[in-house]
């Protein structure tokens, strides 16, 4: 900031205030995405004067607002969805949060609001976490979504940049997001595809737009063509720009296609400001080149290649449309499309329905490891408050 007086954040000051009361854990299969949430917030706020409030980890509770905030009159609000995953020996593990904290200092920075330090934010939410630890769901496919939102609280009504803002982070314990779609009548627990309805009359981003950011902004917009594709029995929509395809509902787009030497491509459109640069797209990416890499490596050293796939997966961000995706698939040169994102992983694709003709396309049976595994559920039993880990640096 400017003004180097201004207190950055802090998580030597944090204060610690525990519920009196923890609310009952729920049984897991009741979850549904973002509608739970913990027993514990962390809060902070930015003020002009004085700089970042010591940071405080308190019972969840609702948030007051001038009615002039910036938040609620010019959208000033930005925000992060990542996942805590607890290990097999019962650690909490962040995914890549680094990511999501580079990621949210670039929202902050488009919407004017204070800038912090994003390590100082990532040190609160692990302690938060650790708070937490008893929401963490001890089942694989499932997590502790977090959610850190900053949203602007100047409260003039004077169209200008708030310089005054609330960092919050709150928690949400979750299971597969589109459980209705998946492994419906599958007791078999294979993920089953959803059906996308490409939309070219609304766009989700432009160029010089803020498709890049995470910004609330960005998705109010799109909740009335996605509420007349639901009406439509359409699970989500494919965002098209033109003939451009763009992302699926809030998830990165990725196509696999054969390629004649027996190879498969990789195909994801390019960051060029219009895609969110999606963590889970990031990580696809990486997983796609260090495979091909062993692969070379293991072909010069034995027969034996990871996981059985003897083919080599070339990654590359390149534009794609609607038209040449279809025809590849007609062609069978298509393997798969997928969407795939923090909150839903990955999530094949199965019918794509644009201006009243609808394709098939192909998609290979996936399992879904939420569904193998036999019925875990929170431990039963009193919970212990983890106040030894709450007074712990780290
Ligand atoms: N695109 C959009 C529009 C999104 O909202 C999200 C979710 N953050 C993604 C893609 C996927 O990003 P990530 O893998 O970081 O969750």
């Amino acid at each position: 900031h400017p003004n180097s007086q201004l207190k950055d954040l802090d998580p030597a000051k944090l204060k610690v205030n525990l519920a009196q009361r923890l609310q009952p854990l729920p049984a897991l299969s009741t979850l549904k995405f973002g509608e739970t949430h913990t027993d514990h917030m962390l809060v902070v706020s930015f003020d002009p004067k004085t700089g970042w409030s010591d940071p405080e980890i308190k019972p969840y509770a609702k948030v007051e607002l001038d009615p002039m905030s910036s938040a609620l009159q010019y959208a000033t609000n930005c925000f992060e969805g990542m996942k805590a995953y607890l290990s097999p020996d019962s650690t909490p593990l962040l995914f890549r949060p680094d990511m999501n904290m580079s990621r949210l200092a670039s929202s902050v920075h488009r919407l004017s609001l204070p800038p912090f330090s994003t390590s100082a934010l990532l040190t609160l939410i692990k302690r938060l976490v650790v708070v937490e630890k008893q929401w963490m769901p001890p089942k694989s496919g499932y997590s502790l979504y977090i959610r850190p939102t900053v949203i602007g609280t100047k409260s003039t009504l004077g169209v200008a940049a708030s310089d005054s803002a609330l960092l919050y982070v709150i928690c949400s314990p979750s299971g597969p997001y589109f459980p209705l779609s998946r492994g419906l009548g599958r007791p078999d627990g294979y993920i089953k595809p959803i059906n996308l309805l490409a939309v070219s009359s609304h766009v989700r981003a432009w160029p010089g737009g803020t498709g890049g950011h995470k910004l609330g902004l960005n998705y109010s917009p799109g909740f009335l063509p996605m509420s007349h594709a639901t009406e439509k029995g359409w699970d989500q929509i494919l965002w098209l720009r033109g003939d451009m395809v763009m992302e699926v509902g809030a998830m990165n787009f990725f196509v696999c296609l054969k390629r004649d030497d027996g190879d498969i491509d990789f195909l994801t459109p390019p960051l060029d400001g219009t895609i969110l640069p999606g963590v889970t797209r990031a990580s696809i990416m990486d997983i796609a080149r260090a495979h091909t890499s062993s692969l070379s490596f293991s072909s010069s050293t034995s027969n034996t290649t990871l996981d059985g796939l003897t083919s080599r997966l070339h990654v590359s961000e390149n534009p794609l449309t609607l038209t040449t995706l279809i025809q590849w698939s007609r062609e069978g040169r298509l393997i798969e499309a997928f969407g795939v994102g923090t909150a839903a992983v990955l999530c094949p694709i199965g019918v794509i329905g644009f201006e009243g003709e609808e394709s098939e396309l192909p998609s290979t049976e996936a399992k879904d490891s939420a569904f193998t595994e036999a019925g875990a559920s929170y431990p039963d039993g009193n919970i212990e408050r983890p106040s030894s880990l709450v007074d712990s640096k780290e």
